[in-house]
């Protein structure tokens, strides 16, 4: 009995070692693709030399160790400067920040424009860096800049954040204006087809991303959403109709990682946040037209953090949303968008720098899937999804 245990304790740890290396192998094999990482942002509030080891969640070494091939850098500006006429100058000087990693890295690092460049690229051992960009607010309301920006290489485009823009409603913002895109919002939708650009519809409201998915000749993604399935109420996430209009389209959604999306306890007290912040905000703007002094909104995100620690989550819960998202829209549509740098540390055990995700593949293999699907989850439906925007560019499709 005694020795019975132990020779069935010693296979299962080899078993589990072997499963380990098996999924560190996949890891380095497959081509990842991850759709958004905030490296950018975090460069120019504190600069870092990614090149080397760091104290950030993407770098060189971590990017390596996980077998990250591509890593989408998030050029993300807020509301704020867009209001301060800011958000066109703060998306260049994060492009020249990558510019600037590649040029003192051209070992390390190459900036990649088409998906069929990565082979030639990656020679060598580089990481490549493409760009999505977070907000359309860089744009204005001048289309010409979609054709400067494409030749600084973004390839897709998140249409708004937190906040109604020029171009499209937000899922986080009460105030729907346009009640899904603007006029303007549908003419930057046929011009990204054109140029080759994708659409991406994360962050959006539900009527933004039917209309995306009406105007948009060509697939859209979503570069890093979950799925309100877990999060009831939670419009940031993606409702099973849509994510299943997505895919109809040929789309993909990229799963994201941060609590927040993940955790319906983090994820409900996000939405409460947003609905007291937006309260407060208004009333600061009617006390300020009255003359009357302002409540302090930086005390309350203080307060609110601190009454409001994230709720331990396991690498389960990314690990379901993926299962869900498989089973509910197949396997050709689901992909990775961690949201790395973007959500202050508020990560799952197992899944907190683009060194893990080798943990991720382990946890699918652990789920019974193959080869072969894992590696579409990981970068093979996105890459499919750009190849065929990027070859049906110039609007002849
Ligand atoms: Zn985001």
């Amino acid at each position: 009995m005694h020795k019975l245990f132990i020779l069935l304790v010693g296979s299962l740890l080899v078993s589990n070692q072997a499963l380990a290396s098996d999924a560190n192998q996949l890891a380095q094999d497959a081509v990842i693709v991850d759709t958004h990482i905030d490296a950018p942002t975090e460069l120019l509030k504190e600069w870092r030399d990614l090149g080397i080891d760091t104290d950030r969640e993407f770098d060189y070494p971590k990017a390596r160790l996980g077998g990250l091939d591509v890593a989408f850098m998030s050029i993300y500006t807020s509301p704020g400067e867009d209001k301060k006429g800011k958000a066109r100058q703060v998306a260049n000087m994060q492009i020249d920040a990558i510019e600037a990693l590649v040029q003192r890295h051209p070992d390390k690092f190459a900036i990649l424009t088409s998906p069929n460049d990565i082979a030639r690229l990656q020679a060598g051992g580089h990481v490549l860096l493409a760009y999505g960009m977070e907000n359309g607010a860089p744009i204005g309301d001048d289309l010409s800049q979609l054709e400067k920006f494409h030749a600084r290489g973004v390839r897709y485009i998140t249409l708004a954040h937190s906040a109604s823009n020029r171009i499209s409603d937000s899922s986080y913002d009460r105030n729907h204006q346009w009640n899904g895109l603007s006029p303007f919002g549908e003419k930057v939708v046929a011009e990204m087809n054109r140029l080759g650009i994708m659409v991406d519809v994360s962050h959006l409201s539900d009527e933004a991303v039917i209309d995306a998915l009406r105007v948009s000749r060509v697939p859209v993604i979503a570069s890093h959403s979950g799925f309100r399935h877990f999060t009831p109420g939670f419009e940031r996430n993606l409702s099973d109709e849509l994510a299943k209009a997505i895919a109809k389209k040929g789309g993909v959604v990229q799963i994201t990682f941060g609590v927040g999306f993940v955790n319906p306890k983090s994820a409900a007290d996000l939405q409460t946040y947003f609905t007291e912040s937006a309260a407060l905000a208004k009333r600061n703007a009617e006390a300020k037209a009255a003359g009357k002094p302002l409540e302090d909104e930086e005390a309350f995100d203080k307060a609110w953090d601190a009454n409001h620690p994230t709720p331990p989550t396991k690498i389960d819960a990314v690990l379901d949303q993926i299962d869900y998202a498989v089973k509910l829209i197949g396997i050709d549509h689901v992909g990775l968008g961690s949201d790395f740098d973007g959500v202050s540390g508020a990560l799952p055990d197992k899944l907190k720098t683009v060194a893990d995700y080798p943990n991720l593949v382990a946890g699918l293999q652990a789920r019974g899937y193959k080869d072969e699907a894992i590696g579409k989850i990981l970068g093979g439906n996105l890459l499919r999804v750009w190849a065929e925007i990027d070859a049906g560019k110039g609007g002849t499709r």
